[in-house]
């Protein structure tokens, strides 16, 4: 397919903010699309592989703005100067490219196959010495580029497409296509089936052979799914309202979440709540999986928590979540910074999907393959009870244990991937915390001279596109000036510099990317800050990598939280 055909839609969608204009537009689209060319299904959200595909084009804006420099003729400064101006290297692209052809400059027509070929071999270009070798590829795709396929040649390398196209009107735009009649329920089945098998390509083209190929869709060792999130409640009353009696209690621990796969094969895989394949970075984890879970092939969602490998008390998230990107020194880690893994949930087991059978029945299943073994692999601590005192009891002890909390889920329950459907709950003892994004930070001073030293933070409204992110406050404190565990202004700075949009004196703009947990004394009305609330005292206690955006605080969880305090 001609490249320039996509870029056509990408403008058109980017063209409006109206869902149902947008499903239009797709739907049009997608009715070109021949099986040969279903990769380009990936392209529309801005990727090369499906969601779980740890494989990232992951290139800076300096690489990209060298590769436009080489491409142009332009220098760096110049192309920097724009940008600044813009606030869009993409737009910039396109400009200098349209200056380029009225010279005369030669393009072939690109196809999305090269496109997607090309861009696949940038993301195997890793490590030192490959950077060269990235600007050549990326000059020559944009040597080779008309100026609006430059425009988003640039936005796709910078992960910033900024068509407001999500999954699910992807998947609605399916239904248009393929169950014009029925689009409603069949919207459904395709949602069933992409929670299955989260690849687009692939259910775009189960879709195209009927609903009866969806229907065969099912879970995959090794194709992750989406981890299904939890509410808050502030009481054990609350809990019991909402899930009924009795309740499956477990304790909160406070580390990340793994889903672990293993195939037939016997091939374990182990995978974040983004979905980012992790398997390399926890041997520890994998060996935890062969010796103590027995069974021939499973998906199974767990909490990794750290502990002090000498006092053997369990740790913060902050204390081990550095070993989640680490890419060398692996074994010498494990050791250093040792976890237990506690599972708490089963989806897959030899085979056979359990997203729908009833919590009580996963949860059984999952206690009989599993041999506890304590600091290294162990079913979650239960307590399935109708009364609530012994349930306050068992709040009690968790959260002596130095537990976060408790879980609390409903018996009767699916496993409802990547949503928040109050299937499974979470008690803590106070909510003064957040996960934040930070969209912009200042330069410091004197002793903080050329880190970032104070970060804007954000919480999500509940609209795509401008004004997605609101603003919440500033946060300097809970950040350390020497590198140790913890978070440090030399690793934000690092972190947030590649992200900037714009810049104006000390301050700067960034990409929302960069997520941190955030607890405070207090929420405020203020009128300072676009979300109308502000935190009083904030203070930084983790870098969530873990984390998509997705799940950070929205306006409505402030407003909740505000509501509560009062
Ligand atoms: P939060 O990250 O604050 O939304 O809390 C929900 C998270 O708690 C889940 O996504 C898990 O990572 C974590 N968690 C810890 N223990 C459990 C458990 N026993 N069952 C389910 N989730 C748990």
């Amino acid at each position: 397919m001609k490249y320039s055909e996509l870029c056509k839609v990408y403008e058109e969608l980017g063209g409006t903010t109206k869902r149902l204009e947008k499903i239009a537009i797709l739907s049009e689209f997608l009715k070109k699309i021949n099986e040969k060319d279903k990769d380009v299904l990936y392209l529309l959200l801005g990727s090369l592989y499906p969601a779980y595909d740890a494989r990232e084009i992951g290139i800076s804006t300096q690489t990209v703005i060298k590769a436009l420099a080489k491409a142009t003729g332009i220098n760096d400064e110049k192309i920097v100067g724009e940008w600044k101006k813009i606030g869009d290297l993409g737009k910039v692209a396109e400009l200098l490219i349209a200056g380029k052809k009225q010279s005369g400059l030669f393009h072939g027509e690109l196809t999305t196959e090269k496109i997607i070929s090309d861009l696949r071999e940038l993301a195997k270009m890793q490590g030192k010495g490959t950077v060269g070798k990235k600007i050549d590829l990326i000059a020559g795709l944009l040597s080779n580029s008309k100026p609006i396929e430059a425009k988003y040649l640039v936005r796709i390398l910078l992960a910033d497409l900024r068509i407001g196209v999500q999954d699910s009107t992807l998947r609605d735009s399916i239904s248009e296509v393929f169950f014009h009649d029925d689009k409603k329920s069949a919207s459904e089945i395709i949602q069933h089936a992409y929670d299955l098998n989260p690849d687009m390509a692939l259910i775009f083209e189960k879709a195209r052979k009927g609903l009866k190929e969806l229907g065969k869709v099912t879970l995959k060792a090794g194709a992750p799914i989406r981890a299904m999130l939890a509410q808050k409640v502030d009481t054990i009353e609350e809990g019991f309202e909402k899930v009924g009696k009795p309740a499956a209690f477990e304790f909160k621990y406070d580390g990340f979440r793994l889903m672990i796969n293993k195939d037939e094969k016997g091939n374990i895989s182990l995978f974040t709540r983004r979905l980012e394949n992790v398997t390399k970075q926890f041997p520890d984890v994998v060996s935890f999986v062969k010796e103590f879970v027995n069974a021939k092939s499973f998906m199974i969602d767990s909490e990794v928590v750290g502990y002090d490998p000498k006092t053997k008390k369990y740790l913060p998230f902050q204390s081990i979540s550095q070993r989640i990107k680490r890419k060398y020194d692996l074994e010498k880690m494990a050791k250093d910074f040792p976890v237990e893994v506690n599972v708490f949930d089963l989806l897959m087991l030899d085979g056979e999907s359990y997203i729908s059978k009833p919590f009580i029945e996963r949860t059984k299943t999952l206690r009989k393959i599993i041999k506890n073994k304590e600091y290294k692999l162990v079913c979650a601590k239960q307590l399935i009870t109708n009364d609530e005192k012994k349930a306050q009891e068992f709040f009690n002890q968790a959260l002596k244990l130095n537990q976060e909390g408790l879980m609390i889920k409903n018996l009767n329950a699916v496993y409802k991937p990547g949503s928040r459907v109050g299937y499974m709950l979470k008690l803590k003892p106070e909510h003064r915390d957040l996960d934040l994004v930070i969209i912009g930070a200042e330069y410091g001073t004197g002793k903080r001279a050329g880190w970032l030293s104070s970060f804007i933070l954000a919480c999500k409204s509940d609209k795509h596109g401008e004004g997605e992110f609101l603003e919440i406050g500033r946060v300097g404190t809970g950040i350390k000036e020497k590198l140790d565990i913890g978070v440090s202004f030399l690793e934000l700075t690092n972190l947030l510099k590649p992200l900037i949009i714009k810049s104006s004196g000390k301050e700067v703009k960034v990409k929302p990317k960069i997520i941190v947990s955030v607890i405070f004394q207090e929420i405020q009305k203020s009128p300072t800050y676009s979300s109308g609330y502000a935190l009083r005292f904030p203070r930084v206690t983790a870098l969530r990598i873990d984390k998509p955006l997705s799940e950070i605080a929205s306006l409505k969880d402030i407003e909740r939280e505000y509501k509560r305090q009062k």
